[in-house]
């Protein structure tokens, strides 16, 4: 029996877990097979507060890892498969056939960037392609750049990167833009973005770091190709939610609903990070909620005795 298991292992589960390790609560972290999450996947992280010469992510990552160990966090690299939230204890399955019972739960088990499925976007990324402006757009001062889909987070980033780079393409699957009005025309009226209409990226090219992209038109099938130093695909996110779908409340996009900090409609159950964050999705912010969670936990478990 645990005190508190904790799905997830990026900066929000990390944090919970030096938070609840402190307060003598032994908790067990499970890392899942992609344990770090999504700072593993990124170069430098120049933005994380107390790190001036900024810090690559996975070292971030183990570091925090490593933090968490020293107060007693147990660690179990495992894939959940299943969960109870039905009655406490809770029971969490992994691996399909071990189960575990706790007290309290916090979920910080992340969302992930969509890709668009390419073999040289998954090799390029951190390299040139990247998920997010914010962390990113800064290494592209002077630069042209590129960024992906037709949604308010495409016209979000494209103008925030007009900050940096030499000039923006947005390249759109379709000559229509999903955006709301208000994003499109911020983005339309900005003489540093351009569109590039009715176009599937094909190819990202570049050996060790981007070059360009080959384009090819939806409606006419010619290919294209068009030079760049940054991709940024703003496709959208999906939070990793699937395991409690029908036992907690989530919006429409499968965000977790939490409210009076980082509680779910489960009590006991806690929210932490980008699983239940669809604006901000910064590690800052996912660690800060960490730590709500695993206060909120703390005094939950408290008040039950
Ligand atoms: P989204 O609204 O789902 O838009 C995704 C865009 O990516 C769409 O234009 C879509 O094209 C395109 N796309 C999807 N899969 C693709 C693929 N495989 N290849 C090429 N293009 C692809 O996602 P989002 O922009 O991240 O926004 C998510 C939610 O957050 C929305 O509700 C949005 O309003 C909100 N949001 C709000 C703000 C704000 O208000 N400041 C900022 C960011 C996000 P199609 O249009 O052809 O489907």
């Amino acid at each position: 029996m645990h005190n508190v298991v904790i799905i997830g292992s990026g900066p929000a589960g990390l944090t919970a877990a030096i938070y609840t390790a402190r307060a003598n609560l032994a908790p067990l972290m499970i890392e899942g097979s992609q344990a770090g999450g999504q700072l593993t996947l990124t170069t430098d992280v120049e933005n994380f507060p107390g790190f001036p010469q900024g810090i690559m992510g996975p070292q971030l990552i183990q570091d925090m890892r490593a933090q968490a160990e020293r107060f007693g966090t147990t660690f179990q690299t495992a894939d959940v498969t299943k969960v109870d939230l039905g009655r406490r204890p809770f029971t969490v399955t992994i691996n399909e056939e071990e189960t575990i019972q706790a007290q309290s739960l916090i979920i910080s088990t992340g969302a992930s960037a969509n890709l668009l499925g390419l073999d040289s976007e998954s090799r390029l990324l951190g390299h040139g392609v990247s998920t997010c402006a914010t962390c990113d757009g800064f290494f592209f001062r002077g630069q042209p750049i590129v960024v992906i889909g037709g949604g308010d987070s495409a016209m979000e980033e494209a103008t925030f990167l007009t900050k940096f780079a030499s000039h923006v393409t947005i390249v759109h699957r379709r000559d229509k833009l999903r955006a709301s009005k208000i994003m499109q025309d911020k983005a339309m009226k900005n003489d540093k973005i351009s569109f590039h209409w009715n176009a599937m990226v094909e190819e990202v090219m570049g050996d060790d770091v981007v070059t360009g992209l080959r384009l090819r038109d939806v409606v006419t099938h010619d290919t294209a190709t068009l030079d760049c130093k940054g991709v940024f695909v703003a496709i959208g996110h999906t939070p990793n939610t699937q395991l409690f779908r029908g036992q907690l409340d989530t919006d429409a996009n499968g965000y977790i609903q939490t409210s009076h900090g980082t509680a779910t409609n489960v009590p006991g159950v806690f929210a932490a990070g980008d699983v239940q964050d669809p604006h901000y999705r910064q590690a800052i912010t996912a660690a800060g909620t960490g730590c709500m969670a695993a206060m909120d936990a703390e005094r939950f478990l408290e008040a039950e005795g």
